[in-house]
């Protein structure tokens, strides 16, 4: 199919791309990378009657290592983030969640903000950014405001961004050096989007964990700490068994249900040997 008519604009600034969606509201939508909306345009799973492309604001886009804080301009490509030498450095999580983002072709044009504000919960870097603890800049005509990662996503494409407002930022905050990175996940096939997979942000002292972030995507209804995985994983010594009360907290998180070609039950395995699988590779500082 072909996408609907739209008007399109091209904005030249932060200020003109936020009084267009102000004026609009639900009748117009931002284009960052385009990997998601063109093919929902397409399939006329939206319909918009303006589309504010904001590709050329610089005040978008760039990588910065400040107070602590590394700062990612919302058109930040999936590419930077697996290129970019401060990334490997600060966030060596993102590195390895990215290369599981699609194709290299998605990734030179998808953008960081556009992953965020689709809000996939099978997607990886909204896992990431809930379990890096990172804050949200958004930005309209009331001025702007930080939404923590794991108060944003709200389900499948909605979150907690009002119709007027764009994403400028993310600011993830630079882990200790007592932080250790958990990966994993099982796609049909490499680039497709995931069946089940976490990322995690774990202490760990000797050989015990002493805290935890997890955050599990692809069999979940949205992207949300676990928390009662946490918990349970809380003075746990590695290497992690794959035990009935480990399989019963991740369960209890997931409140996964069945979807076209993937049972619950699936997912709540995947996720457990996936936990598994991530946390037994780390080592102790
Ligand atoms: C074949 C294919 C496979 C893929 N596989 C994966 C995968 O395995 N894992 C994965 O995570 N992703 C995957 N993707 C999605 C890809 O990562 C996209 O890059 C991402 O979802 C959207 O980023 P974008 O910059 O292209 O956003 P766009 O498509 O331009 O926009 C997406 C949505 O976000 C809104 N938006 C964008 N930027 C902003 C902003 N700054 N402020 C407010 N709203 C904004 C848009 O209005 C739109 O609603 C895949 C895509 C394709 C086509």
């Amino acid at each position: 199919m072909k996408a609907p008519d739209f008007r399109y604009l091209k904005a030249a600034s932060v200020d003109e791309a936020i009084a267009a969606l102000d004026r609009h509201r639900d009748e117009a939508m931002v284009l960052a990378g385009g990997q998601s909306l063109l093919s929902g345009l397409n399939m006329r799973l939206s319909q918009p009657q303006l589309v504010v492309d904001i590709n050329g604001l610089s005040e978008l886009k760039g990588i910065r290592v400040e107070d602590n804080h590394v700062r990612l301009g919302a058109l930040t490509r999936h590419v930077e983030l697996q290129n970019t030498p401060e990334i490997a450095e600060h966030l060596p999580l993102l590195v390895e969640a990215v290369g599981n983002v699609a194709h290299m072709a998605i990734r030179n044009r998808g953008t960081l903000g556009g992953s965020l504000c689709n809000a996939d919960p099978a997607a990886e870097l909204p896992a990431c950014m809930v379990a890096l603890g990172a804050k949200l800049v958004l930005a309209s005509p009331e001025g702007q405001r930080e939404v923590l990662a794991e108060e944003f996503f709200f389900g499948l494409f909605e979150t907690a961004r009002a119709e007027n407002e764009i994403l400028t930022e993310v600011r993830v905050p630079i882990p200790g050096p007592d932080i250790r990175f958990a990966f994993a996940e099982v796609a049909r096939r490499h680039g497709d989007f995931p069946m089940a997979g976490l990322a995690a942000t774990v202490s760990i002292n000797d050989v015990s964990i002493t805290k935890s972030r997890v955050v599990y995507f692809g069999c979940t209804d949205r992207t949300k700490p676990a928390a009662r995985t946490a918990a349970f994983l809380e003075r746990l010594k590695l290497p992690l068994e794959l035990s009935s009360d480990l399989k019963a907290a991740i369960e209890a998180d997931l409140e996964a249900s069945d979807s076209p070609g993937c049972r619950a039950d699936t997912k709540n395995h995947l996720a457990a040997v996936l936990t598994c699988r991530a946390l037994n590779k780390l080592k102790p500082v």
